[in-house]
């Protein structure tokens, strides 16, 4: 997945624009940023705009991983409030408890507001729970999540996000299991009544996915969004320095 073969992947796909989203797996997503600048920079004005984000995990109120204000180059943040495959450490005490994995999965979500996200990653999904492996404890599925969640509640969290006029993720992720794409479905219908804008990701980790967003397209069709339901990050208001 070097720039080269990221956007040679793009060209072929026809994509206009492509945002590069890394993780900060190790410190030096700064420095990472920076050579990514320089790598645009020698792209040039070629056919795709190429644009520099990261996908932060959220760790507290308002508060990612690394605070924004520390990635300079970045033209955009995505919060992730479920990456607990990345955190490290149990994210819940009782790991086969629904109602608890239901209450840790929205404060999570209702944490993003003020964090300075622009975008919310692929809401809900945690990858230990749609595709559990041979080894470790017994999850929930997550149907039995869902329905500890109470739509009052599901619905609290869409206004605060639209009021903070954060975009949410359209990405192959939504689409692997059918109770959770149902789920999603209905909420991100509630999240377009309330003009809340959508943002594509292919959530490409090798070129032959970059630009493709799989059966996540049939959902786009069903929501039938248009081009203003969806976020842009050229609308990204960048602080002056
Ligand atoms: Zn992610």
């Amino acid at each position: 997945m070097s720039f080269e073969r990221i956007l040679a992947a793009a060209e072929a796909a026809g994509a206009k624009d492509i945002g590069l989203t890394d993780h900060p797996y190790h410190p030096g997503l700064a420095k990472h940023h920076e050579a990514l600048c320089r790598a645009r920079e020698r792209y040039g004005k070629g056919p795709v705009r190429v644009w520099i984000g990261a996908e932060l995990e959220v760790v507290g109120i308002g508060k990612l991983i690394i605070p924004p204000d520390q990635l300079p180059q970045a033209d955009y943040i995505i919060a992730a409030p479920s990456h607990y495959d990345l955190q490290h450490f149990p994210p819940v005490p009782h790991l086969d408890d629904p109602m608890e994995w239901a209450d840790r999965l929205l404060t999570d979500m209702e944490n993003v507001p003020g964090s300075g996200a622009h975008i919310i990653a692929h809401p809900f999904f945690v990858t230990a729970i749609m595709r559990p492996g041979e080894k470790g404890p017994r999850l929930p599925p997550i149907a039995d999540i869902i329905a500890e969640m109470r739509p009052k509640r599901l619905d609290h969290l869409l206004d605060r996000i639209a009021e903070a006029k954060i975009a949410l993720e359209i990405s192959p992720r939504i689409s692997v299991k059918p109770e959770f794409e149902a789920f999603i479905e209905d909420w991100y219908r509630r999240a377009k009544q309330r003009g809340i804008r959508f943002s594509t990701g292919s959530d490409s980790h090798r070129p032959l996915t970059v630009g493709k967003l799989g059966p996540a397209e049939k959902l786009i069709g069903r929501l039938e969004l248009g081009p203003r339901d969806f976020w842009h990050a050229s609308q990204v208001e960048k602080p002056k320095t």
